[in-house]
């Protein structure tokens, strides 16, 4: 059975030191429970503080990126061992860096294999978007991205995949658990499966992402095959936040 995970994703918000609260606001709160992870995906410029804000407790911190290459003449970007120096896990993949940046499915594969290879938890988003979905390709993108993500990756230890439906993301319109239960069920668990066995892929994390709120949550954890959630907005609400964790928690303890 898959451990349950529930990561926030802050994006590009927060000042210091709001970021800074917000850690501590949660070690208070959620950090010190079993029976889920917890990850905290700030600002690259916040890991370190968060980090250090969160130190004695189990939370984990996480970031929102990274460069596939190991260093270099790549002005502005972070390497993978600047990243795991400073926290254990990484979000890639996610539909902004692919809809903003033009990062395509090879890029995230290279991604993928640097964050391993750094000793970095990878947490893979896949995800079509709204006139994907509406043209029936919805299962394809899906496949697609998370067959193209783990290419060469030959065991999944560490990996976690977040479906996160692009139409879902910030709207405040989540899924509903069903229709996530199908593609995560379904293809998520079938390229799993088909590429590393039952029992590894029955191992990996699978997370919700889109629009969850302590008030959705539940719906989504108390499917088999969901696992855990990826949190934006309702991330940067500390309460909000302990409640989706300790409702994750109840679910799948
Ligand atoms: C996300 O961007 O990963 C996300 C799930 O955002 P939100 O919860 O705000 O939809």
């Amino acid at each position: 059975m898959a451990r349950a995970v529930v990561a926030g994703n802050w994006k590009m918000n927060t000042s210091v030191a709001e970021a800074r609260a917000l850690a501590a606001e949660l070690r208070e709160s959620i950090g010190h429970m079993e029976g889920v992870d917890r990850v905290l995906c700030p600002p690259f410029p916040y890991l370190g503080m968060v980090r250090d804000a969160v130190t004695g407790s189990t939370i984990a911190v996480g970031a929102q990126n990274m460069s596939q290459h190991e260093k270099g003449a790549f002005t502005g970007e972070v390497s993978p061992g600047m990243v795991a120096e400073l926290c254990t896990h990484v979000i890639l993949g996610h539909s902004e860096r692919r809809a903003l940046y033009g990062e395509t499915d090879e890029a995230v594969n290279l991604k993928v294999e640097a964050a391993l290879k750094a000793g970095l938890t990878p947490i893979i988003c896949v995800g079509e978007t709204l006139a994907q979905r509406e043209a029936g390709a919805a299962e394809a993108v899906v496949e697609r991205q998370l067959v193209k993500a783990i290419d060469g990756v030959e065991t999944p230890g560490a990996l976690i995949v977040a479906y996160e439906p692009v139409w879902a993301i910030g709207t405040g319109v989540p899924a509903t658990p069903d229709l996530a239960a199908d593609i995560m069920g379904g293809v998520i668990q079938r390229v799993l499966e088909s590429t590393y066995g039952a029992t590894a892929a029955s191992a990996t994390p699978l997370l919700y992402g889109g629009s969850v709120t302590a008030d959705s949550v539940r719906g989504f954890v108390e499917q088999e095959c969901i696992h855990g959630a990826l949190v934006g907005g309702a991330s940067l609400r500390a309460e909000e936040f302990a409640e989706i964790v300790r409702t994750t928690a109840e679910v799948k303890g």
